[in-house]
């Protein structure tokens, strides 16, 4: 086995053990602002980066436009199974506190858009 650790803007939210066949990090890259606002270490693994937008910006340039802001969990249609780094089963409890949030705030902002859209 080898650790995964989560950090979401230099702050570590949790370190779970991944099977070591896991042979990459991920680092979560927002187009708008140009931070690198999360990032999942394993064993000082080579990065995959995912250009996903940081909880701050709306995903405009972003390459998937259902991206939540600041969301780790992403349907990636090309990739028939979710990536093990962002499957709700293996993410540490800090994580999905921050994934509440940030997927509350994407829902209220909707809810907003709707209303004044009526
Ligand atoms: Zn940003």
């Amino acid at each position: 086995m080898s650790k995964a650790l989560y950090f979401i803007h230099d702050q570590l939210m949790g370190v779970v053990d991944v099977p070591s066949l896991v042979y990459e990090s991920h680092a979560f890259f927002c187009a708008s602002c140009g931070d690198i606002w999360a990032r999942i270490i394993v064993d000082g693994r080579l990065s995959y980066c995912h250009q996903v937008p940081c909880e701050a910006h709306l995903p405009q340039f972003a390459a998937e436009w259902t991206d939540v802001p600041g969301s780790l969990i992403r349907y990636l249609p090309q990739v028939p199974v979710m990536d093990w780094a962002r499957d709700i089963q293996v993410l540490p409890i800090g994580v999905l506190h921050w994934e509440f949030k940030v997927h509350n705030a994407a829902l209220q902002r909707q809810q907003h858009e709707e209303m004044q859209d009526a």
